[in-house]
């Protein structure tokens, strides 16, 4: 045991000593023996001021009493960063970082010599250093007990310090916990998202970072309980930052066992960039951007809840579905801006007029759907249908235009017309396709006949679809006759159905619903390439330079992208020259699109394939039109020759139809020319070419080659 004197001590802090300055001065105060150094004591100085392990001697705090440093060495004051004789009179408080482990460490020491403990020291600059401690008590002749205390810097503290200085460039927090699990060090992270800084939160326990208030009460014992147990903990909790804002933390805590000690690390992630981002991703995947409306997700939930409400409470409920009309060309003709604009002004008025029982939704397009949830009354519904409909008849304002928009409706009541969302939705739309049907700004009620012609359709569709995997359909050809010549100069291609047990099917019985199912495409294409086949056949058994007609229907021209890679297919395998061909199309085709019918007609034009307007006079006919569109044929409809020559409507139109292509120099085929009146007629006023029954029906490919080499012969009906 060492001892020594004590002088002046706790009197005056800043010099502690008799006015020597350093350790290495009179040596009174540590004297071993009183006055002449010895060499023993000339010795002991030269260790204290050349050793490179950081010594220090400091009161043993107790009673009241703050441990002061009485000496320091140099190696001390240089590991914390202190000038020399800077750390004399400092409290040892200020130069660790927890009292407790000090505390544990004098404990020790009543008995153990040297009692040694690992120790986070405090650096000036406030970061840490950690040490194992081994300590002596000195005890003074006045019984005044003091600590030589020698620190080893642990060689995990340049391991720690490593880590740390990784730890600083982390984009987590971290704080470093002592086994008392008191904050010993923390990063910049830390510091930037709770605002304590590193002193702030040095010593204390996490506890402080946690809101009981949304947490629940005693929430971090609990989790520092169970991190306890299990080794490791990672969750949600809302926690505080300096400024008292709450907001969510993920905290993972994980202890790091080492030799003698325990040591844990608190990492934790501030939430609320990413709850933000996960509210936002939550919205957008169930409402509409544009109109604020629930999307076809939310719908079906809410449609699905409210189907509930209705079964618990054994109410009605009404499903209305509308479908703009026209939108399409709104939207093509005057931009997308416009089309979005009416969209949101279309969700605020149904928001507008429905009441708060009833839900607005946007399930998808120019599609909406309103959930009516009070339809205690059997005019309820229709009169909801009436209000929305209502809503709409002033016009909308957009981009200085005033438009004019309409919807179709159609409602479906449960539980009459379904128990369940998936059929109340399908039969509303069901509704909604009839009122489409109906023309603009209609409504109409789902009844069981809609879902019978629904069901007779689908039947036909899939027979169709079995007829083209069965090859069943068959092309027959009706002649065309050249008046100068009265010789066949072509013929128009007609598909049928074969269906066995049925036998030949018309084309108006199925060729509509092909239309309708997109069916058309591949039956189409089926003829084109047939009737490529037999047009080159004849045209090379000798018949002439004939020119055989396709029809061809909207979903081909301007659905179908390879429509003119079809048809050049379609010339190259059978040989055909394109200038044999001819493509019909009617009115409606391409009033459809009108610049992207024109676009087709164009390439099919650059390719040598003629193009004739069938059943010209009953559609649109714009005149405006039809000279922008580069045909070559205009067809007269049957319905004009019928009338003829009597009927002086029909006469009067028909000479006009020749007259008007003759000026516009196209061709004129008239169609359905039945007796000699007709023939006559259409002589007179110039019609080059005639097709009907006067001629032939139209037949056989077989019956076809026949009338080729026979020549076609007039049936007057006085030739038998
Ligand atoms: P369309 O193109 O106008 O064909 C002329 C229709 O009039 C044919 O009816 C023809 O048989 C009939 N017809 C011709 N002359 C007379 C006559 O003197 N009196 C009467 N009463 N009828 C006559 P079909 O073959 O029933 O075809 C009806 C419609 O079906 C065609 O009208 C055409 O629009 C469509 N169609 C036929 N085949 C095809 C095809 O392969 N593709 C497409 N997309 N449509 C086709
Ligand atoms: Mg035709
Ligand atoms: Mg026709």
């Amino acid at each position: 045991m060492l001892f020594f004197e004590e002088k002046g001590l706790g009197a005056d802090k800043t010099s502690p000593g008799n006015g020597a300055t350093g350790h290495g001065g009179s040596g009174d105060r540590f004297s071993l023996a009183p006055a002449e150094p010895s060499l023993g004591e000339s010795l002991y100085e030269t260790l204290w001021d050349l050793t490179d392990t950081p010594v220090m001697v400091y009161t043993l705090a107790g009673e009241g009493r703050p441990g002061l440093v009485l000496e320091a060495n140099q190696a001390a004051c240089a590991l914390l960063g202190f000038a020399p004789d800077e750390l004399k009179g400092k409290h040892v408080k200020e130069l660790v970082n927890s009292d407790l482990q000090l505390a544990g460490l004098h404990e020790k020491l009543s008995h153990e010599s040297p009692a040694v403990g690992e120790v986070t020291l405090l650096a000036k600059d406030g970061t840490a250093r950690l040490v194992e401690l081994r300590c002596r008590l000195l005890v003074s002749r006045r019984s005044q007990r003091s600590v030589l205390a020698v620190a080893v810097p642990r060689p995990q503290d340049e391991a720690l310090r490593m880590a740390m200085a990784v730890l600083d460039g982390a984009l987590e927090a971290v704080a470093v916990l002592d086994q008392d699990g008191l904050i010993q060090t923390v990063n910049p992270t830390f510091s930037f998202i709770t605002a304590f800084s590193g002193e702030e939160a040095r010593g204390r326990g996490l506890e402080f970072l946690y809101d009981s208030s949304r947490n629940g009460p005693d929430c971090f014992k609990r989790i520092w309980a169970d991190f306890v147990a299990q080794g490791r903990w990672s969750g949600e909790v809302w926690s505080r930052r300096k400024s008292g804002e709450i907001y969510p933390q993920w905290l993972n805590l994980t202890a790091v066992r080492e030799v003698g000690s325990a040591r844990y690390v608190a990492l934790f992630q501030d939430l609320s960039e990413s709850k933000r981002a996960e509210a936002r991703l939550h919205y957008l995947s169930q409402y509409d951007v544009l109109t604020g409306l629930p999307n076809r997700t939310l719908f079906k939930d809410r449609l699905e809840q409210a189907l509930d409400k209705a079964r618990r409470q054994g109410k009605r409920l009404g499903l209305l579905c509308l479908d703009v009309d026209n939108f399409k060309t709104v939207n093509e003709s005057l931009g997308h801006g416009v089309g979005d604009k009416i969209l949101q002004g279309l969700a605020t008025r149904l928001e507008s007029c429905l009441g708060p029982a009833d839900t607005v939704c946007r399930p998808g397009g120019d599609e909406f759907a309103i959930i009516l949830g009070d339809v205690s009354g059997s005019e309820d519904a229709p009169a909801a249908a009436r209000r929305a409909q209502q809503a709409l008849a002033e016009p909308f304002l957009a981009d200085g235009n005033e438009l004019y928009v309409s919807v179709s409706m159609g409602l479906s009541l449960y539980p009459a017309d379904g128990a369940d969302a998936g059929t109340l939705l399908k039969n509303a739309e069901m509704a909604m396709y009839r009122a489409k049907e109906q023309g603009r700004g209609s409504f109409r009620m789902f009844t069981t006949n809609m879902n019978k012609r629904v069901n007779r359709r689908l039947k036909v569709e899939n027979l169709l679809r079995k007829a083209i995997e069965r090859k069943e359909f068959r092309v027959h050809y009706q002649p065309k006759v050249e008046m100068a010549s009265g010789l066949v100069a072509g013929m128009e291609a007609l598909v049928r159905w074969q269906r066995p047990e049925v036998g030949l099917v018309p084309p108006a019985e199925f060729v509509p619903l092909a239309e309708e199912s997109g069916l058309i495409v591949p039956i189409g294409e089926w003829v084109l390439v047939k009737a490529c086949h037999q047009a080159q056949k004849w045209r090379a058994e000798g018949h002439g330079d004939l020119k055989v007609s396709v029809n061809i229907s909207a979903r081909q021209l301007l659905w179908q992208h390879d429509v003119v890679m079809m048809v050049e297919s379609a010339l190259v395998g059978s040989g055909l020259p394109s200038e044999a061909l001819e493509l019909e199309m009617t009115e409606s085709v391409v009033m459809h699109n009108v610049e992207g019918a024109i676009a087709a007609m164009l390439r099919l034009k650059e390719m040598g394939v003629s193009l004739a307007m069938d059943d010209f006079g009953i559609g649109y006919s714009s005149l405006n039109y039809l000279k922008r569109f580069p045909l070559d044929v205009l067809k007269i409809d049957r319905s004009f020759i019928r009338g003829l020559p009597g009927e002086p409507n029909d006469a009067a139109i028909v000479s006009g139809i020749i007259s008007m292509a003759h000026d516009l120099d196209l061709a004129v085929v008239a169609e359905g020319v039945e007796n000699l009146e007709q023939y006559r007629f259409l002589q007179r006023k110039g019609c080059r070419e005639m097709q009907g029954h006067l001629f032939s029906p139209a037949v056989s490919a077989a019956e076809m080659t026949r009338i080729l080499t026979m020549g076609v012969r007039l049936r007057t009906g006085e030739e038998t």
